[in-house]
């Protein structure tokens, strides 16, 4: 490829997934009109169903976003006022936010420097007699280190909700991400590996119980239709989102193989060149939600393939622990965070990149990089 033919490569490019769907979608939504399912229902069911099958988890609990799945979580499990609980300053804020939402405190810990996922040593020194939760975040669709995790929460009693809103089908050890912990949250904003067309969201568990205290937390804490024996949220998944979801699921998979099959190639090419790329853990199956990269000059580097038609993104530019919405807490520094905050880029990645977008977007990253 010519390095003079310019190319617009999209960061996602969710306009051509939907016109390849676009039949489908337009069926699954004169579907929902047709049986006016618009509030839990048939295709709720179906969809929860059918992800439970696709992640491996025994329960999945359909819910409003990926926000709401981590709080439910957490209420569910008994966090609530007064509880500190763990959780990588390396992540989107909502990690932090749903902390928030249940009248805990987060207490932000360091990421390791080679796979940015919770650093399990820099959280350990962070316990405290309050600590009741902790929040593995499986950024960029890294799995974190769950067997160390796991152990610190044994040997510390702590309940341990998965942060999966950029790691559907992520597996850690052969094990799917979702159910390692107590429970697992995922996104189906529209831009995540599996999008609706709004938001959405669902938590993964194995406990039985812990499912129905979280389905009933989010359907205003019913019994039955006016009977409520908890004060609950309305934060239910909808039926329209649950039947374009069911559209885009079966398609999941290969999406992810073709992350995959991008993400090896990009490492083929920059590696070798000395680009300081992300890498999974041993035993651990990143699905590439996003493909980082590590710069000396964020903004020069991101402006100068701007210009050669390469969209990049920096995900994410300011650690929890920095953001003014956490300056309450009064953060001390966290080096490893605050270094990938300032060095990162993302690369374009999606299930529907070419393998000549890939390449050309290769081609810039190591031309600028070399100038
Ligand atoms: C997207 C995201 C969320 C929140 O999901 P929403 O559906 O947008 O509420 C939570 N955690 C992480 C790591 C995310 O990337």
């Amino acid at each position: 490829m010519s390095l003079t033919t310019l190319q617009k490569i999209p960061f996602v490019n969710l306009a051509r997934q939907i016109e390849r769907l676009r039949p489908d979608l337009v069926a699954a939504f004169e579907a929902v009109l047709d049986s006016r399912g618009f509030i839990k229902g048939p295709h709720v069911t179906a969809f929860e169903t059918a992800f439970a099958e696709a992640i491996g988890a025994p329960h999945i609990v359909g819910c409003a976003n990926g926000t709401a799945a981590v709080a439910l979580a957490l209420e569910a499990a008994g966090v609530g006022p007064g509880d500190e609980v763990i959780v990588p300053s390396h992540t989107f804020i909502a990690t932090g936010e749903a902390v928030c939402h249940v009248g805990a405190t987060p207490v932000f810990c360091d990421i390791d420097p080679d796979t940015y996922t919770l650093d399990p040593r820099d959280a350990e020194r962070r316990i405290t007699p309050r600590t009741r939760a902790i929040i593995p975040v499986h950024i960029y669709g890294t799995p974190a280190d769950m067997d160390a995790i796991l152990d610190l929460a044994g040997a510390h009693d702590l309940v341990v909700i998965e942060d999966c809103a950029q790691a559907h089908l992520a597996t850690c050890k052969g094990r799917m991400v979702g159910s390692i912990g107590h429970a697992g949250s995922f996104s189906f904003f529209p831009g995540k590996n599996l999008g609706a067309l709004g938001d959405a969201g669902a938590v993964a568990t194995g406990d039985a119980r812990l499912a129905e205290r979280i389905r009933k937390l989010a359907d205003h804490g019913r019994l039955s239709k006016y009977e409520h024996d908890i004060v609950g949220y309305n934060q239910r998944l909808d039926g329209l989102q649950a039947a374009l979801l069911s559209v885009k699921l079966p398609h999941l998979r290969g999406w992810t193989e073709r992350r995959r099959r991008v993400a090896a190639y990009y490492d083929s090419r920059l590696k070798p060149a000395g680009v300081k790329v992300i890498e999974a853990p041993e035993g651990a199956e990143s699905v590439y939600h996003l493909y980082v990269i590590e710069v000396d000059d964020q903004q020069k580097t991101a402006a100068a393939l701007a210009a050669l038609g390469v969209e990049t993104g920096v995900h994410y530019p300011c650690p929890l622990h920095r953001q003014p919405a956490f300056r309450y807490l009064g953060g001390e520094a966290l080096p490893n965070a605050e270094r990938a905050a300032a060095r990162i880029l993302s690369l374009p990645i999606c299930g529907e990149i070419t393998d000549e977008e890939a390449e050309y977007a290769c081609d810039q990253v190591l031309a600028v990089l070399r100038e």
